[in-house]
C-alpha cells in the first residue's frame, strides 16, 4: 500500500518518526511519503528506521503557500534516487531554511505583541510545543491553557487572526515561488487537498499550470469518490500527475489512517508510483494474490 501524505512531529503530527514508521508496518503501507510542513527534519530522522523495516521512504515536504491572498498547501517530493546529492535540493533546503527563518522572526515579533497586550507567554514555551513548526495555533494553546480565553476560536478571533489586535505580518511565499522553488531542484510540485482550495479550482488551473505545477494530489482522505474523480479529470486534461495520501496527524486527526484513510475511504492505485517516475520492480507492483 501507498501512502504519499504524513507528518511527523518535526511539524504538526504526534507521532515521532520511528513511530511513524511503526505506524506505517502496522498499516501495511509499503511506500510511504513524509510531507512535514516547511521541514525535511522527519524525513531525514525516518530514513534508518524506514531502511530496518524495509520501508520505501519518498522524500516529500508541505509548504504553506499564498495564492491571491488565500492560503493553499503545497507539495514537493523529490523521488530521485540520487535526490540527496542533487545540488538542486541542497538549494531548496537552503530555502526552505529561509522560511523557517522567516517564521521564527515573526513568532519573535508576534511574543512582544502578545507581551504588550498584557500576557505571560515565552517563545521558549512556543517552540517547546511546535519546535522549527512554531505556529499561531501553538501561541493560541497557550492563551487557553492560561485562562486568557475560553477556546481557541476566542484566541483566534480576539488576538492572532489577520484582523486581530495581536496579529504580526510573516513574509509567505506565494504559490508560484513555491512551484517554482521545488521545480528548480529537481521535484514534483503537486496541488495538495485540492478540496481545500478556496474558490473556482477549474478555472484556477490554467494559472496553477503557468506556475509550472505537475501534479495534483487527487486522492486524499478529505476527498470522495465524486471529488477524487473530479480530480482525476483535471489532472487528465491539464497533462497532471497524480499524487495521493492520508495526510496522517497521528492523534492530531485521530479519524485518519495511514493507507486507508477515513474509514477507508482512501484507495490509492498500485501503480502510482511508476507513473511519478519512479522504476518499480516487477514483482513489487504485481497486487499479491
Ligand atoms: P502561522 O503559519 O503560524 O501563521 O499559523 C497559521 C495557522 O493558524 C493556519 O494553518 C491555521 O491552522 C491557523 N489559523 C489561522 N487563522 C485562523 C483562524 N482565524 N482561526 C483558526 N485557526 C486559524
Ligand atoms: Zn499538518
Ligand atoms: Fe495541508
Ligand atoms: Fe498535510
Amino acid at each position: 500500500m501507498i501512502d504519499l501524505h504524513s507528518h511527523t512531529n518535526e511539524s504538526d503530527g504526534t507521532c515521532s518518526p520511528e513511530e511513524l514508521i511503526e505506524e506505517a508496518v502496522r498499516a501495511g503501507v509499503d511506500t510511504l511519503g513524509i510531507t512535514d510542513h516547511d521541514t525535511f527534519k522527519g524525513y531525514d530522522r525516518a530514513v534508518p528506521f524506514a531502511a530496518q523495516a524495509g520501508i520505501r521512504l519518498v522524500c516529500g515536504i508541505e509548504l504553506s503557500t499564498k495564492l491571491h491572498g488565500r492560503s493553499v498547501h503545497l507539495l514537493g517530493y523529490f523521488l530521485r534516487g540520487d535526490h540527496l546529492a542533487h545540488s538542486g535540493l541542497a538549494d531548496f533546503r537552503t530555502w526552505v531554511l529561509d522560511q523557517q527563518a522567516a517564521r521564527r522572526d515573526r513568532n519573535i515579533r508576534l511574543i512582544a505583541r502578545l507581551r504588550e497586550l498584557g500576557f505571560d507567554i515565552t517563545l521558549e514555551e512556543a517552540e517547546a510545543r511546535g519546535k522549527g513548526m512554531t505556529g499561531r495555533p501553538h501561541f493560541a494553546q497557550i492563551l487557553v491553557e492560561k485562562g486568557y480565553v475560553a477556546n481557541l476560536r476566542q484566541a483566534f478571533d480576539d488576538y492572532l487572526d489577520e484582523s486581530a489586535k495581536g496579529y504580526v505580518y510573516r513574509r509567505e511565499p506565494q504559490f508560484a515561488e513555491g512551484v517554482a522553488a521545488i521545480r528548480r531542484a529537481g521535484g514534483i510540485a503537486s496541488l495538495a487537498h485540492p478540496v481545500r482550495v478556496k474558490g473556482d479550482l477549474p478555472s484556477l488551473m490554467p494559472e496553477l499550470c503557468a506556475a509550472g505545477m505537475n501534479a495534483i494530489e487527487a486522492y486524499h482522505s478529505d476527498h470522495t469518490a465524486a471529488t477524487t474523480a473530479l480530480y482525476l479529470d483535471l489532472a487528465d486534461k491539464y497533462g497532471m500527475m497524480v499524487t495521493g495520501g492520508s495526510d496522517f496527524h497521528g492523534a492530531a486527526k485521530p479519524g485518519v489512517q495511514l493507507g486507508s484513510g477515513c474509514q477507508g475511504n482512501l484507495s490509492i492505485p498500485n501503480d502510482l508510483l511508476e507513473k511519478l517516475g519512479v522504476r518499480v520492480s516487477k514483482a513489487e507492483s504485481q497486487p499479491q494474490s
